[in-house]
């Protein structure tokens, strides 16, 4: 019977909202460089106890990611396993960054895009016409945009 309880107590910690939630290492980087991008910026987020990642395999065709809602819960981001296998580390920082921006900044799509037909917002839905350009030397362009415009 003890160990029974004791079980049952492992279940519910586990469950626990307060506690820091499981990030897969291969997300680590860019979420700690979201986290350093937004201080930049003066901005500072609890992205370990808002937000649960995991991978998985989006069934969506050509989904990348996807940011969760959950009222009573923390939100869930899942990254397609077949994306990230194929992606460049730019594409898969861009990928991150904009589930990041629904599920932390609490931004919708956006399809602006420029004269020349680039998006101007790595929360475009990518079923818009607009053109990534996510590059090394657009990044700081998009990361303000990313930030101020939520
Ligand atoms: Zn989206």
């Amino acid at each position: 019977m003890k160990k029974y309880w004791i079980f049952l107590f492992i279940l519910c910690s586990c469950r626990n909202e307060n506690s820091d939630n499981h990030i897969p290492n291969a997300l680590s980087i860019h979420i700690e460089n979201f986290q350093l991008e937004a201080e930049i910026r003066g901005f500072s987020y609890q992205i370990h106890e808002d937000v649960t990642f995991e991978f998985g395999n989006l069934e969506q065709e050509g989904a990348a990611g996807q940011c969760q809602y959950h009222s009573n819960q923390t939100n869930l981001i899942i990254i397609d396993e077949n994306f990230w296998q194929r992606a460049s580390n730019n594409l898969r920082e861009m990928v991150v960054f904009h589930e990041l921006g629904h599920c932390v900044l609490g931004r919708g799509h956006d399809e602006s895009k420029d004269n020349e037909g680039y998006c101007l917002s790595i929360m475009r839905s990518g079923l818009g016409d607009c053109r990534d350009q996510y590059n090394l030397s657009t990044r700081e362009e998009y990361l303000d945009e990313l930030f101020f415009e939520q």
